[in-house]
């Protein structure tokens, strides 16, 4: 589409919806939102994209639509701190020049990532449930259960239409650590009239409901008890009920944990420093672990997707500096694989069985759950909000699509966006444009 077409539609009160990423694609989660000629952002992610030896290309959005129509953000609105929300602010925020919203773990984590050397704009600390207007938006952050905590949902209000942006969700009636999903304010919101969710796809084609993390609990304290030797467990650094579990699961088994691997450290200590994680009797440090029994030491590390630098790639290679497995140890792995990683992790894999330590996986036992929504947490949620459309994001084309079948099959209409569709939000969506939209590659890592 030609650019004076963009640049008279958008004045427009709308509301317009367009993906700079995430749609049709696993991160960079990137959402913009007009009315009047005014715009927002829904988060700012990165994507990583694995490649057979491991090694991952970092990318961020592109912000070419921007400056190609002259669009200044009025903010970026932060839905939770998982690195595909908000991974690509250090990187292209500047640019932007807009204060973020974010809840307090987010901002912190969102902190701790910025060069301290720069000077940046403003990032402020929400609170759940309460309403903020921002120009033409009124914007309302709705706590929803995932696997990171101070997930949330944003509900817009904006010319006269009402939004609903799932954020990542699932529905979890025992998340060990952070609250539960504010059910009664999502039947409230259904009550009042919701036009249009804007959801998470990861899970939609999967049947059945979430698993809890009280389950993955329960089923990791059954992996592990019979255990006699040396237990070492790798799971998402950022999953704070995950790290909650294992420690009291140590505790319970007669062992001491401590932690492996930078992101580990650093995400353990920001969610301490928020107050969430105060198990009994908490981790101790590498270096006291290694001088104890091989029957009282829990490791937990990183690496669970293949990373040959991680901690758990150097155990599999032999290298660690501060631990050697040994023939009867024991590795559980607490994590789900990303595509992509098949061969990274193969690898990892084999050089754990020549060691003869033995191989714990999700195929075998329920040590994981996921952090989406499958279709029966899916259809509960759509029943309480009863909005009228659906566009599916958050997922590559055959999750979308997946999704809104299945949104379809619960009387939904809507349609499945591309990165760079300028969807008109005014009645049913419909696609009106088409913006420049593309991926901008950071560097290995
Ligand atoms: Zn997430
Ligand atoms: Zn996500």
């Amino acid at each position: 589409m030609p650019a004076p077409r963009f640049d008279q539609l958008h004045r427009q009160p709308g509301p317009w919806f367009v993906a700079l990423g995430g749609a049709g694609m696993f991160g960079a989660n990137f959402y913009l939102y007009g009315s009047g000629g005014e715009w927002i952002a829904i988060d700012c992610g990165f994507a990583l994209n694995a490649t057979p030896s491991g090694r991952n290309s970092v990318t961020v959005p592109s912000l070419s639509a921007l400056e190609r129509h002259d669009i200044k953000l009025s903010a970026i609105l932060i839905t939770h701190g998982h690195e595909d929300h908000i991974g690509a602010i250090p990187h292209i925020w500047r640019a932007m020049d807009c204060p973020i919203y974010a809840s307090p773990f987010a901002a912190r984590l969102i902190r701790a990532k910025l060069d301290p050397g720069l000077t940046w704009p403003r990032i402020h600390e929400i609170q759940p449930l309460e309403p903020i207007g921002i120009g033409a938006f009124q914007a309302e952050w709705i706590p929803v259960t995932h696997s990171i905590p101070e997930s949330h949902a944003i509900m817009l209000d904006v010319a006269g239409k009402r939004l609903y942006h799932s954020g990542d969700w699932k529905l979890d009636a025992q998340p060990v650590v952070g609250g539960l999903t504010a059910q009664g304010r999502l039947q409230a919101l259904g009550r009042q009239g919701v036009d249009v969710i804007i959801g998470d796809s990861t899970n939609a084609p999967v049947a059945g409901a979430s698993r809890t993390e009280a389950a993955v609990q329960n089923g990791l304290q059954d992996a592990i008890k019979p255990c006699s030797q040396r237990v070492i467990v790798t799971c998402f650094a950022s999953n704070l009920a995950r790290l909650h579990s294992l420690a009291e699961i140590a505790f319970d088994c007669g062992r001491y944990a401590a932690l492996l691997g930078r992101s580990l450290v650093n995400m353990h200590g920001f969610g301490r420093a928020q107050g969430y994680l105060n198990s009994r009797p908490g981790y101790i440090g590498p270096w006291e672990l290694g001088h104890l029994p091989r029957e009282q030491q829990m490791w937990i590390c990183t690496g669970s997707q293949g990373e040959p630098a991680a901690a758990l790639g150097r155990l599999a290679s032999g290298n660690h500096p501060q631990l050697s497995l040994e023939p009867g140890d024991t590795v559980v792995f607490s994590s789900r694989l990303i595509p992509g990683n098949e061969e990274a992790l193969a690898r990892i894999k084999q050089g754990l069985k020549e060691q003869g330590v033995q191989i714990i996986d999700d195929d075998m036992a329920p040590i994981h759950a996921s952090g989406h929504p499958p279709q029966e947490d899916l259809r509960e949620l759509y029943g309480w909000l009863k909005a009228r459309y659906l566009l599916p994001v958050h997922g590559e084309l055959y999750h979308q699509q997946a999704h809104m079948q299945f949104g379809r099959s619960l009387g939904l209409g809507g349609l499945v966006p591309n990165n760079g569709d300028l969807i008109d939000l005014s009645a049913q969506p419909c696609k009106v444009a088409e913006l420049p939209h593309g991926l901008v590659e950071l560097q290995q890592r």
